[in-house]
């Protein structure tokens, strides 16, 4: 995760990286160009798989867009692609499937919108630019046409893009005020791209935060999940913090900026968060390596009982206790608030709510039955409790840190090991003491526990027989003695 800026791209790169990209994806563009201009529409690749192709970033969801009206659209579909549905008529987009090819067309747009309703109000366009500068962001707001591949970039998003900068179309102010969710999704592509915010832009967003309250709670969650799944989710959230967006949908992260005390006898936990976050990121290859949402949110959520359970001690120490509890509490609350589903609400819950247990393990005096009740409670967030665990250390003392790490490994291990045993312990012969004293036609005594323990051994040796076989190999051992 960089702390300095990414150095600018060189456009001779940016362009070989276009054409690289659009020859791969000629299949799919070709033909549709052709397809639309033969009926006599323009038809354009534009938003994110033109900008992705700059950075030489390859998906195979391909956003268009078009002079055509949906319903033309869908016709000139027909008997091309594999399957077409209607994304939203009103909104004017078309999405279709083609083999491994997603494409979305859009009609042009002319959007306006109604600053007291959350929903945009859409007019269609007729021209391509008219499209772009209704666009949220310059790099969003570059087209190629089709089937010529002619480049429109009639807002420089090509230099910005060079420069890794998010800036809007047209003033900043009236693009946020027809769409105030623009001010998310600033965050989220600083966050996906590694780029930084216009001057002008960063101005907007802090004076126009509090419009972001028009925007339903379900979008909003959707661009914070995006930018907390980002490779930089660091630079979206600090983005948000800095501006005040964060005060209004996430106001649990910038209230962990704690006032130090002047002794900074307690460390600034809103820094110790971010760490963890990116601590939490390094360690999803546990995961499978994708982007995990819980265990992301989870350590941004780890610590938000602390500002509510902060306690200066006579001694001149801090405490937060049950902020564990605590912040479990408010996670949920806020999850609920932003329209989370519930097993996303409690698994991310479970893991605030026991973040902490780890820390009554000392150096490994837990009973059995304490290691035993850890993995029950975890449940089936055991897996992301280890993440979240290991990545909330973040002291600048190796020594302290690497003690935590192998007391942490024991742990595993034992983990590991009493699972592995309480298998083995929980194996059974395929006959119990009943069925085989009924077989045997004896009574309880010494013959059936060694008959019990023959069975068991050719359970462990072989596996489970099947009742039918392990008759016959326990009235075999009988005859044999
Ligand atoms: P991804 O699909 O990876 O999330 P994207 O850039 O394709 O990234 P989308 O949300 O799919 O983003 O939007 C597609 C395009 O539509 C954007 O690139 C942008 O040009 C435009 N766009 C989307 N939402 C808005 C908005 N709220 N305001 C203005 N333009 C928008
Ligand atoms: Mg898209």
């Amino acid at each position: 995760m960089p702390d300095a800026p990414l150095p600018p791209l060189q456009l001779t790169d940016v362009q070989r990286s276009v054409a690289e990209e659009l020859d791969r994806i000629a299949p799919v563009i070709d033909e549709l160009g052709r397809r639309f201009a033969d009926a006599g529409h323009e038809l354009s690749l534009v938003g994110g798989p033109v900008r992705d192709a700059m950075l030489g970033r390859h998906h195979n969801d391909l956003d268009l867009t078009t002079s055509a009206r949906p319903e033309q659209t869908e016709r000139l579909l027909k008997g091309w692609a594999d399957a077409i549905w209607d994304m939203g008529r009103a909104f004017g987009t078309i999405g279709c499937r083609r083999g491994d090819w997603q494409v979305e067309i859009t009609t042009y747009r002319s959007e306006s919108y109604d600053p007291s309703s959350r929903k945009p109000d859409v007019d269609f366009g007729d021209s391509l630019d008219g499209d772009l500068g209704r666009r949220d962001f310059t790099v969003n707001a570059m087209a190629v046409r089709l089937p010529g591949r002619q480049v429109e970039d009639p807002y420089g998003g090509v230099v910005d893009l060079a420069h890794r900068v998010l800036r809007t179309p047209g003033r900043p102010e009236d693009s946020f005020s027809d769409d105030p969710l623009r001010m998310m999704r600033a965050a989220r592509f600083a966050a996906q791209l590694g780029f930084t915010v216009d001057d002008g832009v960063r101005e907007a967003m802090t004076a126009m935060a509090e419009r972001i309250s028009i925007i339903s709670a379900e979008r909003v969650r959707d661009e914070l999940v995006k930018l907390v799944c980002a490779p930089y989710p660091r630079l979206g959230l600090t983005l948000l913090v800095e501006t005040g967006l964060a005060a209004l949908v996430l106001p649990e992260l910038p209230a962990l900026q704690l006032e130090r005390d002047e002794h900074h006898r307690h460390k600034d936990v809103y820094e110790h968060t971010l760490t963890v976050l990116e601590q939490a990121i390094d360690l999803e290859h546990r995961l499978g390596g994708e982007p995990d949402f819980v265990s992301r949110f989870a350590a941004l959520m780890h610590d938000v009982g602390k500002p509510r359970t902060r306690r200066f001690v006579a001694d001149g120490t801090v405490t937060f206790h049950h902020h564990d509890v605590v912040g479990a509490k408010i996670t949920r609350k806020r999850m609920q608030a932003l329209r989370f589903s519930n097993d996303e609400i409690d698994a991310v819950g479970k893991l605030v709510e026991l973040h902490l247990r780890f820390h009554g393990y000392g150096s490994g005096e837990w009973t059995d039955s304490a290691v035993r009740r850890y993995v029950r409670d975890a449940g089936d967030q055991l897996e992301r409790l280890h993440i979240l665990t290991r990545a909330d250390c973040t002291t600048r003392n190796q020594r302290k840190a690497a003690r935590l790490a192998r007391t942490y490994d024991e742990l595993e291990e034992r983990i590991a090991r009493l699972s592995e045993q309480e298998e083995l312990a929980s194996i059974r012969p395929d006959l119990d003491g009943n069925q085989i004293m009924e077989l045997l036609g004896i009574g309880p005594g010494r013959e059936i526990g060694q008959a019990y323990q023959h069975l068991l051994e050719l359970r462990m040796d072989h596996g489970p027989l099947g009742e039918e076989r392990a008759r016959e190999e326990l009235l075999a051992w009988w005859a044999a003695r």
